[in-house]
């Protein structure tokens, strides 16, 4: 695996910005103001919130104002160094070839001018396992159905079978999303200041078989024009600026039933895309919560990785199975926080980045606390709602209200009558029947405790 502190992102700031020249006379696009910030912080939160550290900015418009505004990126706690274009303009891959010496082994490449909400650790993951089976690079897309633009992509089992731009087909449903990660030497072949599109090497790699996809779901805002601008306006205040209460859900045993595994015979959580299985009631529950103004967060321990009982891959690969279930009823999650990691060295274990005693995992509160770096959560009418004893620990450490599901587990009824949880529920469903807009079925920490 790959994490983001050692991936080096390049984004690509050069543009001239014409579509928003009433904005961009004085000003490079990615500063355009937005909500009195400008636009890039925006992208740069983000980025920072899943941990990536080394920048390479390309620069070209205005392009001191921008070194000017960000600087070494020290007072952000990361580094940013700065390639400037020269005077001709040498479109998307001209620009990273022209930055060739300055380029680390892998860097991920994004638009300075987009907004791009998707889980990176999965991005690198995916790319971290397509390296392995000889994919040198890796292209994000979206499921389109010519949403917003002409469908340009054909994914075949976890790697784009075809990519254009210029051709399209029938059979292509997916759009190239804007987030790529490639290997260095790619761009050997390219002579130096030879105009080129980063879309004509991908082309290029999707027939030779050597590009990875990783499939993400929410859409994506860009600065392109008056009205984007405009709408990412109205987006990113709702987002950054108006504090709304979030539920945060467990995902085993409270969205999908837990399974029985043989290998230790036990029952633990699905381990392979084709044991998930959702409960019946399941999505309607999170329709629901969503329907009375809550974000929803899956906040769930997964140390099967760690534990060497599954591949990281396998891990994102069933949360995305579990997004594509609800969103084929048009239910979307805003972010699902997952905790990896384990505190041992176990015999199995094949990826010791995951060995770490972290903060995330649950009973500890970081799957909770975290997401407010990039949403204004307001906690003090927020829930935890889990089937464990650390669900409602998590959930109190982080000082949100708790929801405490069933009472099969005997063992910790005893435990559970000392943390108390707010309420306690048969399932998800009963939550969310009970929490209405205004007022929660229950005051905070008032109700008794479960027995
Ligand atoms: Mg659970």
């Amino acid at each position: 695996m790959i994490l983001p502190r050692d991936m080096q992102v390049v984004v690509l700031m050069g543009g001239l910005g014409t579509r928003l020249s009433e904005y961009t006379k004085e000003t490079p696009k990615s500063l355009v103001e937005v909500n009195g910030k400008p636009f890039f912080d925006y992208e740069l939160r983000l980025l920072t919130h899943y941990g990536f550290k080394r920048f390479l900015f390309l620069v070209g418009y205005r392009a001191e104002m921008i070194e000017e505004y960000y600087g070494s990126g020290e007072e952000l706690g990361i580094s940013i160094s700065y390639c400037y274009d020269g005077k001709e303009l040498l479109g998307t891959g001209g620009a990273i070839r022209r930055a060739y010496p300055y380029l680390e082994d892998d860097f991920l490449v994004i638009y300075g001018d987009s907004f791009m909400d998707i889980d990176y650790e999965e991005t690198l993951c995916r790319y971290a396992e397509g390296l392995k089976e000889g994919r040198p690079a890796l292209m994000t897309v979206l499921e389109n159905g010519d949403r917003f633009d002409k469908s340009n992509v054909v994914v075949k089992d976890g790697e784009i079978v075809l990519y254009d731009k210029q051709n399209t087909t029938p059979e292509m449903s997916y759009i190239d999303y804007g987030v790529c990660v490639y290997r260095k030497e790619l761009f050997t072949e390219f002579p130096e200041g030879e105009k080129f599109d980063l879309a004509v090497l991908q082309h290029k790699l999707s027939l030779a078989g050597k590009l990875s996809a990783h499939i993400v779901t929410k859409r994506f805002y860009e600065i392109g024009s008056p009205p984007a601008l405009k709408e990412f306006g109205e987006y990113a205040r709702h987002r950054f600026e108006e504090k709304r209460p979030a539920v945060f859900l467990d995902r085993d045993g409270v969205l999908d039933e837990i399974v029985f595994n043989e290998d230790i015979e036990q029952m633990d959580a699905p381990l392979k895309v084709s044991e998930f299985q959702l409960f019946d009631f399941a999505k309607e529950a999170v329709r629901l919560i969503r329907e009375k103004g809550y974000y929803v967060f899956i906040a769930t321990n997964q140390p099967g990785a760690a534990k060497g009982k599954a591949s990281l891959k396998t891990l994102y690969d069933i949360n995305a199975e579990m997004t594509r279930q609800f969103l084929a009823d048009g239910i979307e999650f805003d972010m699902i926080c997952m905790c990896t990691h384990f505190p041992r060295l176990l015999p199995y274990n094949k990826e010791p980045l995951l060995v770490q005693s972290c903060n995330c995992r649950k009973p500890k509160p970081g799957l909770i606390l975290r997401p407010s770096d990039i949403y204004a959560i307001d906690y003090e009418n927020s829930w935890m709602v889990g089937d464990s004893l650390t669900d409602v620990q998590a959930g109190q450490a982080a000082g949100v209200r708790t929801a405490f599901i069933g009472d099969l587990k005997c063992d910790a009824c005893k435990k559970l009558c000392e943390v108390a949880p707010d309420v306690t529920v048969k399932n998800v469903l009963e939550f969310a029947e009970g929490l209405s807009k205004v007022a929660d079925f229950a005051p905070r920490r008032s109700s008794t405790p479960a027995s």
